[in-house]
């Protein structure tokens, strides 16, 4: 249900997930407009962070964020007199753990955000019956985009696959209470203390308070060295930098040199900023004018609509949003391992796509064009199932999300809802002359190739042998040889993709 029921409930417990922030937050909102004491918690589930690697900066900037979180109750708490409000933090198969908890406190129910990815839908549906069995309720709400699952749909009432269309009707719906904020802090005086049956055990699976990332079985990554700054704190910095710089968003957007963008992907991935926030300061500019802003909200429309492709398709997870295209036959054997290897490595031999994977590898964050570019090399110019890049890219994006990744890779691989056409194939080289022309970013990424002319940058095997010798590369010492040629597997790509024609 999206709305919160009117009568009057004794006690609710609020169970963060993609929601780590205090200030307009849904679950908390209603819960707090609701319930006399109101209880918050978050677990770091088991089901999902056991199986990542040990030092991951997903779980540091979560960890880091919910310490905000954690401060916040506790001085909204002490504000109202209320000594030892704070977040609940367990570490536990959530499935489990939240029916568990939602009887020690005693609540009469748990309130959520929605999560739409399937593993999230069938984790819930568990949760919701373990709790209906213990006679508890189970309330859900819209938070994590501004229009979600059937809230939009065509004239025939079915949902959008072409995006510009959707983003009208969008547009054309939204209006100030959609993106209006869901107060807490008025109504922070219901937030409770752990009760003392459960606070006088001492352990830092009952207290309240954020356990050390250590004990979790996590090590530190360099996300502070990379100063992503973390929480609702962070996020508001971001945003407050990015508002300065919207209205040259569409001048800049494209440069991976340049910055353009907002870098608040994290931040909406975990819920540390809010898109109703967001989107109202992207929508008041777009109506003042600002056609930086215009732009700027049509991606935070783009992320609405992957996130509704996902609910209405929930085959798109695995599978090609057109089926036609799961007939293609991709690269498969040694040879197709060893040249995704070199992608992952970023050891292609083309410096954009490999100064582009250094990025990700580095710092859990790669620039829009790029993941375009490098999406279309691994599937276009490689050869490789487009399933490869999305695990990878799973794997290594601070800002992994299910919705917009695999609709990234399925828009580079032409199998997606409104995806680029198969025959339009970047040219790596071009995309680098058009996007790094001074080769700023490559220089960034690899300092190898810094001596290197401008010019001859974006192309080293084509380089004149003086100029080689000049800035001490020997190409396949200093720096890879291409592994496929781009005209070659171009003409490769267009015959391999002639089965989706001939099936049309
Ligand atoms: P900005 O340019 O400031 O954009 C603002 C916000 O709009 C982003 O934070 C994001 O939430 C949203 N947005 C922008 N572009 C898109 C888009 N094409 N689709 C959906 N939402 C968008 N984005 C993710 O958040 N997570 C992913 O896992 C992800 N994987 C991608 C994979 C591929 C192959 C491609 C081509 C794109 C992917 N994107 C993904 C979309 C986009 O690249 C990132 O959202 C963007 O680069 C994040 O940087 P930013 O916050 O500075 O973006």
């Amino acid at each position: 249900m999206n709305k919160s029921t009117d009568k009057a409930l004794n006690s609710v417990l609020v169970w963060l997930r993609r929601d780590l922030r205090t200030e307009d937050h849904a679950a908390l909102h209603h819960a707090c407009t609701t319930a006399e004491q109101v209880w918050c918690a978050f677990i770091f589930d088991r089901d999902i962070v056991d199986s990542l690697p040990r030092a991951d900066r997903r779980v540091e900037f979560i960890h880091d964020s919910l310490e905000q979180v954690h401060a916040q109750l506790a001085a909204w708490g002490e504000a109202h007199g209320n000594k030892g409000v704070g977040l609940i933090v367990r570490h536990a198969v959530a499935a489990t753990e939240i029916p568990r908890l939602a009887a020690q406190l005693e609540v009469q129910a748990v309130y959520v955000a929605h999560d739409d990815e399937p593993a999230a839908l069938a984790r819930d549906a568990n949760v919701r019956t373990a709790l209906a069995a213990d006679g508890r309720a189970w309330h859900s709400f819209k938070d994590h985009v501004v229009f979600e699952r059937s809230e939009v749909l065509t004239l025939a009432s079915k949902p959008y696959s072409v995006f510009t269309p959707f983003k009208n009707a969008w547009l054309k719906k939204v209006d100030a209470d959609h993106l209006s904020a869901l107060e807490v802090a008025p109504h922070a005086a219901r937030l409770a203390a752990l009760p003392a049956h459960m606070s006088a055990h001492g352990s830092s699976q009952t207290q309240g308070g954020v356990p050390s990332l250590e004990s979790l079985g996590f090590q530190r990554t360099n996300l502070h060295e990379l100063k992503i700054p973390v929480g609702q704190e962070g996020g508001h910095i971001l945003l407050a930098d990015f508002l300065q710089r919207i209205n040259d968003y569409e001048d800049t957007r494209n440069f991976p040199a340049v910055k353009g963008p907002s870098y608040l992907s994290v931040h909406l991935r975990f819920g540390t900023v809010s898109i109703r926030e967001l989107a109202r300061e992207a929508w008041a500019r777009t109506q003042a004018g600002s056609r930086g802003a215009e732009i700027w909200l049509s991606e935070l429309i783009w992320r609405d609509f992957y996130h509704q492709i996902l609910h209405h398709n929930p085959r798109v997870v695995g599978a090609s949003f057109k089926p036609e295209y799961d007939a293609i036959e991709w690269e498969q054997g040694d040879h197709a391992k060893r040249l995704f290897a070199a992608f992952c490595e970023g050891r292609t031999g083309y410096p954009l796509v490999d100064a582009a994977m250094a990025q990700i590898n580095q710092t859990g964050y790669m620039h829009n064009r790029l993941r375009m570019v490098v999406a279309s090399f691994l599937v276009k110019d490689l050869g490789l199932d487009w399933r490869w890049g999305e695990a990878y890219f799973a794997l290594h994006l601070n800002d992994f999300d299910l919705a917009a990744n695999n609709g990234g890779w399925q828009w580079a691989a032409s199998t997606g809802c409104d995806a680029q056409p198969y025959f339009r194939i970047f040219n790596p080289t071009a995309q680098s002359e058009k996007f790094d022309a001074k080769g700023k970013f490559i220089r960034r990424y690899l300092p190898q190739l810094a001596a290197l002319p401008d010019a001859a940058l974006h192309a080293p095997w084509l380089a004149k042998p003086v100029e080689l010798a000049a800035a001490g590369i020997v190409i396949g010492r200093d720096y890879p040889a291409p592994i496929v040629k781009h005209d070659e597997a171009r003409a490769l790509t267009l015959a391999r993709y002639a089965v989706v024609k001939s099936k049309a």
